[in-house]
């Protein structure tokens, strides 16, 4: 019998996943060299402080701070650090050393992502990133093999876990923003400083990975309309509800087809991140707490939906060791890194060419005729109503009678609707605009 190869594998990082990858490296030895075909062997571990206490007991002659040399020595590098610098820097040289790379790390992916696919093809080395994207879920995978002999037509995900607990919790409690967010910092499911998750900008850096797989083109953070839960009131919540939907905030990337002026003519591709409606018997809408899961629309398989644990040390080990295998059956079998396809070209189109149904809140006097006026100013505009609904209001102090107006409107361009609800504004009767919110799923 022939002796199994040993592959040596470096691991910068032992925080929250590096350590749990560690673990499962050396308790799972066996298992995951009969999976591969070559032994797994951990040859370091790099770290800061090699003297900080860790989650798991690991050997301590495995530490060392020094990134450079285990870099230099290693088959397979597992990049677990975070960060920009020096995170790159050891996952260029790796590249360049011929080493295949995992990385969980969206942040580097999403604004440095083009540089280190190039090194990796230069080097015909596979550059893996599944943990980067909807932590535990493989949903990276499958898109680009499982998915490679269908066309993708639009990608719907919750992939950030911090903003889905908080929109859930606003749901199910009727908390305001803030207190929800002090929820999820106390139950430590959003980070002291959270503007990352609540501006949207994690969910940004997925976004732009997602399409860039879906669509074979590659997005950069740039090409990505973002916005964030941060103005998502109680009262926006409970309208909502009322109305038989439930907010989320959602990742979108969509093929739209050549239109008129909005695309220029041409196919493009929209990728986006703001809160969105959804009815409530849609799958995305049964996602709670900090559970992620992304829903795709494929020409040829219809709908998938892919559901689990965005986060988590543990979680997010099970998609880094994924990887791992991956890269080191193909070191085994021989031949190039898998990399992925970027034939499509298609463009990115900006948030004015997006098109959406719309939920418009709108506060009016509760006169005759107001529901005319209105519904002739939409079809002005080009935008059609397909539910209008009328609560009447009395003031108990004035006994002044006033109208909520909720208005759901078929599919509609962003330009089409800002200018529908500018001339809604002008008109007399309106007293405010409580609100708009983009819908998806009807
Ligand atoms: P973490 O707990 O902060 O751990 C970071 C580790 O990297 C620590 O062990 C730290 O060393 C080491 N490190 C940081 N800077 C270093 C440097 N300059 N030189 C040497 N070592 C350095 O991070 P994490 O939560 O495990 O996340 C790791 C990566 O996975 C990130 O890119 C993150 O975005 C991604 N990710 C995480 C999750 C999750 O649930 N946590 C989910 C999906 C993706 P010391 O221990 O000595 O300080």
């Amino acid at each position: 019998m022939t002796e199994m190869r040993t592959l040596k594998v470096a691991l910068l990082g032992c925080g929250n996943v590096g350590a749990q990858v560690a673990r499962i490296l050396i308790e799972d030895a066996d298992a995951l060299a009969a999976r591969t075909g070559a032994r797994l062997q951990l040859s370091g571990i790099a770290v800061r402080n090699v003297n900080t206490r860790r989650d798991v007991e690991l050997p301590q002659e495995l530490f060392t701070t020094d990134a450079d040399t285990l870099v230099k020595d290693a088959d397979l590098v597992i990049e677990l650090m975070g960060g920009i610098e020096p995170a790159r820097t050891l996952i260029v040289s790796a590249l360049r050393n011929g080493a295949c790379v995992v990385t969980g790390n969206k942040a580097l992916l999403a604004q440095d992502g083009p540089t280190l696919y190039e090194e990796a093809d230069k080097a015909g080395v596979q550059l893996s990133y599944e943990a980067a994207v909807a932590g535990a879920i493989p949903i990276l995978r499958p898109i680009r093999d499982s998915l490679a002999g269908d066309r993708i037509t639009r990608v719907l995900g919750i992939v950030n876990g911090t903003t889905n607990f908080i929109l859930d919790q606003m749901d199910t409690t009727g908390a305001q923003f803030a207190d929800a967010l002090a929820e999820a910092q106390r139950l430590g499911y959003a980070e002291a400083d959270p503007t990352a998750d609540v501006e949207g900008h994690d969910a940004a850096a997925k976004a732009a990975i997602l399409a860039s797989l879906s669509f074979h083109t590659r997005f950069a953070l740039g090409n990505v309309h973002c916005e964030g839960i941060t103005s998502v009131s109680a009262a926006d919540i409970a309208a909502a509800k009322d109305a038989g939907f439930v907010i989320k905030l959602l990742a979108i990337a969509e093929k739209l087809p050549a239109a008129g002026a909005e695309t220029g003519g041409t196919e493009g591709v929209s990728v986006r991140v703001h809160p969105t409606l959804l009815p409530r018997e849609h799958p995305l809408a049964a996602v709670h707490g900090a559970f992620n899961a992304v829903f795709i629309e494929a020409e040829n398989a219809g709908e998938l939906m892919f559901y689990g644990r965005g986060a988590g040390g543990t979680p997010t080990a099970s998609a880094v060791l994924g990887d791992l295998v991956s890269a080191a059956r193909r070191i085994v079998l021989g031949g190039p890194g898998r990399t992925e396809t970027t034939t499509g070209h298609v463009p990115a189109l900006g948030i004015e060419s997006a098109t959406t149904s719309y939920y418009i809140g709108l506060d009016v006097a509760d006169q005759p005729g107001v529901l005319a006026r209105i519904a002739q100013l939409f079809a002005e505009h080009g935008v059609s109503i397909e539910i209008m609904r009328q609560t009447i209001h009395t003031d108990s102090a004035s006994n002044v009678e006033s109208a909520e107006l909720r208005i759901v409107t078929h599919r509609a361009s962003e330009a089409a609707l800002a200018a529908t609800v500018e001339a809604v504004k002008g008109l007399d009767v309106i007293n405010s605009v409580t609100s708009v919110l983009r819908v998806e799923g009807v």
